[in-house]
């Protein structure tokens, strides 16, 4: 692709490596499933499903059809789990591309044994709703469902859960979710692959691990709640950075407005520089004030956030072409994703996913 502005994620698969094997190591004998939903968290999906696949990974998990269809496209042979809804019109289209369906209730046993055509079964793995109230049978239904999934067309290959608060200091709901799934687990036929663990809880719980752990986020470095990343055992490295230039500088005399509203008026004379990312790149508008590091010092972004600009202060004149970064590191400084989520109210796990097509992604 041509890229003729500056501003680009920077992806450094190193990374992406470095924390995939810490978590092969802490899961022991379980295998770590990548997931790589919403392109591969912002990431972009094919190029983390290689990296990972290098490293051993024999399982990628998604949220939707078409994002399995994508890596399916792409040459991906490996497996793929569809952890959300798919409906009856997909069930073909996973048993002739090999593609693993969630079963997420009796009624969607019932619609995928009446959709599935002749020949290969189809693959599934069950979710049991154990407390996250999202998808998946209830553990009372767990007998009558392990019924169904007996009939010829499916190949029952797996169950598993999803914990809703593995990320808190709190245990409590944590250890109820675990129990109840045990229960289910003592009725479960043999051969059955068994995963219940999230990032937080492959970090935090290491001994719920099972069969596999299905890593996300922290795949990319990033902890999945502030509690997790103070008590994290892995040194988790960021895998994305934000990068761009200064396009215009200029000196602005006391009391000149900065962007639409004029919320920002400088005191004395400035140096203004104008950076070319905004909000339809993912940059929101609640980011103004967030500091961008400029020759490993932190400057404040001035004036509101423009849909493909913003502006920031920087003590002196520097020259167009200046690096700016905006996520990462700069010398000894560095602005972290958890930051710009403080600042917008929010969790890491947003920022990588609204960073727009429009930023190319670069991998090193
Ligand atoms: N499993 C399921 C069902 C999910 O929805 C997700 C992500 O939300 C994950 C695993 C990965 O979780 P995390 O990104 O916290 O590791």
């Amino acid at each position: 692709m041509e890229m003729y502005r500056p501003t680009k994620a920077i992806i450094n698969l190193e990374s992406i490596r470095n924390n995939l094997t810490a978590f092969q190591k802490r899961a022991g004998d379980a295998e770590v499933i990548a997931v790589v939903k919403a392109d591969g968290y912002g990431h972009g999906a094919e190029a983390i499903a290689r990296t990972a696949i290098d490293c051993g990974v024999r399982m990628f998990a998604v949220a939707t059809p078409d994002e399995a269809l994508i890596l399916r496209r792409v040459g991906i042979e490996q497996d793929i789990l569809v952890m959300g809804a798919v409906p009856a019109a997909f069930v073909p289209v996973a048993q002739r591309e090999d593609i693993i369906v969630t079963a997420l209730s009796l009624e969607w046993i019932e619609m995928a044994g009446e959709a599935a055509i002749q020949g290969r079964p189809l693959r599934v793995h069950l979710k049991v709703d154990t407390g996250m109230g999202r998808l998946g049978i209830q553990p009372e239904e767990a007998e009558m469902a392990f019924g169904k999934l007996t009939a010829d067309v499916f190949s029952f290959d797996g169950i598993f859960t999803h914990f809703a608060a593995a990320d808190d200091e709190d245990t409590t709901l944590f250890e109820q979710q675990v129990e109840r799934m045990n229960g289910v687990l003592k009725q479960l036929p043999q051969g059955v692959m068994v995963h219940v663990s999230n990032s937080a809880a492959a970090l935090m719980h290491p001994s719920v691990a099972c069969d596999a752990v299905r890593i996300g986020i922290s795949l990319y470095g990033i902890a999945p709640s502030p509690y997790v990343g103070e008590h994290s055992p892995i040194m988790l490295e960021p895998a994305l950075s934000l990068e761009t230039e200064i396009v215009h500088i200029k000196k602005v005399q006391p009391g000149a407005t900065i962007s639409y509203g004029a919320t920002y008026r400088s005191e004395g004379e400035e140096w203004i520089a104008t950076l070319p990312i905004g909000y339809a790149d993912g940059m929101l508008r609640g980011l103004q004030g967030q500091e961008v590091l400029v020759r490993g010092e932190r400057m404040p972004i001035v004036g509101r956030i423009c849909m493909d600009q913003c502006m920031i202060r920087l003590k002196e004149k520097l020259p167009v072409g200046e690096p700016v970064q905006l996520i990462g590191r700069q010398g000894d400084e560095e602005v972290l994703i958890d930051e710009w989520a403080e600042k917008l109210g929010t969790i890491p796990y947003e920022i990588p996913c609204i960073l727009t097509k429009r930023v190319p992604r670069v991998y090193v």
